[in-house]
């Protein structure tokens, strides 16, 4: 018998698990359909950086809204995802690197973020072993960490004790009207209709999109990154260069994560994303100048993974402009992991027809129009060596 959830949500990453997480709640019945593992693509591979500094001033709403969700993560979920308020710097290297930092620092405060300017003592206190030569840094205490392995199954294994389904290995490769709802087809013949569908599938959204004449120019990219030997913990915050070539944490058990920059473009099938080890070798030699005492820790391992971007690097968080009851979130550009729980209050919010507490303009899915090719502009500066 074809089932009949009220919404289908296709992709179970942290957009389609908060969404579906928020519409449960909301009294709705909701399935989510992942064509792989839940949380096994971007939401589980990424960083888990909840950084609020430096965010486009277009998107402070909706991060600040995210933030507040993060810090109450555990009440609301009834389980941790080893969130933890650990602070992030900023920090300048060039004259270049100084102007934009105090903009970032200018634009946070005034956007409801409180940022502080940091001098070397500042910096030396905060980051032990940083180089001298650093001398401009900013911080602000609400940025945080999560473990993005942790994050996405607690949503999911939440949004199942209120009800709602989940079905792995169910890879959707058919959307269509039908009557005044939706039949999803699977790849291997099965059905399930809905009078509301979420197209949350990353990377992958696009093709979804576009068979409802909605095109985006997204692409996909990841962030090679690296973690070392576990080494004396001694950097508790986020420490990130304003010029992007160094954005590292440090975890209790001593590992420093290394998100390295710039990102590299995903291979031809959009199935994964090669890690250049050139950009290792030059991640590891900028981490070194900021804090010469990590020269010589071994890495163990390094990874990427395929996220969608746009070329203005902010999500779509959209209705439908043509097919009444389908509704977008995708495109997290390198950010989704920290706006997540306020993509799921947005949409929840469109599709149940309440107040969705923040301006969701900046993320209409047709601001591109008909520019097409934009992502090129961009994408080409991902695969700098
Ligand atoms: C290496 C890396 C580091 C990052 N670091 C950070 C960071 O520190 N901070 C931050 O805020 N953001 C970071 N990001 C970005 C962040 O991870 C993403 O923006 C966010 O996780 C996107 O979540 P999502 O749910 O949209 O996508 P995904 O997690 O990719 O989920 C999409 C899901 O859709 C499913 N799907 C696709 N097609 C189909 C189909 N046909 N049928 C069924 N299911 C389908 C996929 O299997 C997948 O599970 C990083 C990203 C990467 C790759």
């Amino acid at each position: 018998m074809t089932r009949k959830p009220d919404v289908i949500v296709i992709g179970a990453g942290l957009f389609g698990a908060f969404t579906a997480w928020h519409l449960a709640r909301a009294g709705l019945s909701a399935t989510i359909v992942d064509r792989g593992w839940l949380g096994a693509q971007s939401s589980g591979a990424n960083f888990g950086n909840l950084r609020l500094q430096g965010r486009m001033p277009a998107q402070y709403a909706l991060s600040l809204l995210a933030q507040e969700f993060w810090e109450d993560f555990e009440a609301q979920i009834g389980e941790g995802c080893e969130y933890d308020r650990t602070g992030h710097i900023y920090f300048a290297s060039s004259e270049d690197g100084r102007k934009t930092l105090l903009k970032y620092l200018a634009a946070s405060n005034e956007n409801g973020l409180v940022v502080e300017a940091l001098g070397p003592e500042d910096l030396a206190r905060l980051v032990p072993g940083i180089s001298p030569a650093i001398k401009t840094g900013s911080y602000s205490d609400r940025c945080a960490t999560a473990n993005p392995r942790l994050a996405t199954p607690a949503v999911c294994r939440s949004f199942l004790r209120a009800g709602g389904t989940l079905e792995q290995g169910w890879h959707v490769s058919d959307v269509r009207r039908e009557g005044d709802g939706f039949v999803v087809t699977s790849q291997d013949g099965r059905t399930m209709s809905s009078a509301v569908v979420v197209n949350a599938a990353g990377n992958w959204a696009g093709a979804f999109a576009e068979s409802f004449g909605e095109a985006v120019p997204m692409f996909g990219a990841g962030p090679p990154q690296f973690v070392t030997e576990p080494l004396p913990y001694i950097l508790r915050p986020v420490l990130q260069a304003v010029e992007g070539d160094v954005i590292v944490r440090q975890i209790p058990r001593g590992n420093f994560i290394f998100a390295g920059y710039p990102r590299t473009r995903s291979n031809a099938d959009g199935e994964h994303t090669f890690v250049p080890p050139q950009k290792i070798r030059a991640g590891m030699a900028a981490l070194c100048r900021a804090m010469p005492g990590i020269a010589g820790a071994d890495i163990i391992r390094s990874w990427s993974g395929v996220e969608g971007y746009l070329p203005d690097m902010l999500p779509v968080i959209d209705r439908s402009r043509t097919t009444q009851g389908l509704f977008h979130a995708f495109g997290g550009s390198g950010g989704g992991f920290q706006i997540a729980p306020a993509v799921g209050i947005a949409l929840s919010a469109l599709i149940t027809g309440s107040e969705p507490l923040c301006d969701l303009t900046p993320y209409r899915i047709d601001r591109f129009g008909s520019d097409l090719v934009a992502s090129e502009k961009i994408g080409k500066e991902f695969d700098r060596d």
